[in-house]
């Protein structure tokens, strides 16, 4: 889902502003779309048989008619159990997905207004989400690629006897006014 969701063009339509506006019903229907590709269809995630499953309104969950397997929008998927709203998800993809030069999980939760916890793992749960498309559906044809900087020194050991606290007056810096008060 991931790839192709940053290559097709209906999915590029997936503003960040556009996604803020999405009401439950529309989220709930954009992420039918993007899954089984079909508005009405759902593919069983226990017995993988496409079909139009019996759905439980008050829930918002189908039951399989096959297997007798109950399942949701999120089941199977990196948001399964998910506790966020879903155009929270969406919303957040559509962030990620924007970002050209990667979006870091503090500013994730500063946009979602979510725990800094809850941001950490949802954007390694995309990343996650991205490795394995990328061994499903292998790039082809014309490819382009940014290129990144990776500072080839290790990062200093956070050691606490060594942290300095800046926010003390005695750490202050003097240069910058204002700072020290
Ligand atoms: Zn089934």
């Amino acid at each position: 889902m991931a790839q192709r969701f940053l290559l097709s063009s209906s999915e590029r339509k997936l503003s960040p502003i556009k996604i803020a506006c999405l009401s439950y019903t529309e989220a709930f229907s954009i992420l039918h779309e993007l899954r089984w590709r079909s508005k009405n269809e759902q593919v069983c995630p226990k017995c993988g048989v496409q079909h139009q499953a019996y759905f439980i309104s008050t829930r918002k969950q189908w039951r399989c008619k096959h297997c007798k397997h109950t399942f949701s929008i999120t089941s199977g998927t990196i948001f399964a159990n998910h506790k966020l709203p879903i155009q929270t998800y969406l919303f957040a993809i559509a962030l990620f997905v924007n970002a050209v030069k990667g979006i870091s999980a503090c500013q994730l939760s500063r946009d979602l207004n979510v725990q800094y916890k809850t941001a950490f793992t949802l954007s390694h749960k995309i990343r996650e989400s991205l490795i394995v498309q990328r061994e499903l559906f292998p790039l082809s044809g014309e490819i382009h690629i940014d290129g990144t900087y990776v500072h080839s020194a290790p990062r200093p050991k956070n050691k606490k006897a060594e942290r300095v606290d800046r926010p003390l007056k005695e750490n202050a810096n003097s240069n910058i006014r204002g700072g020290a008060s």
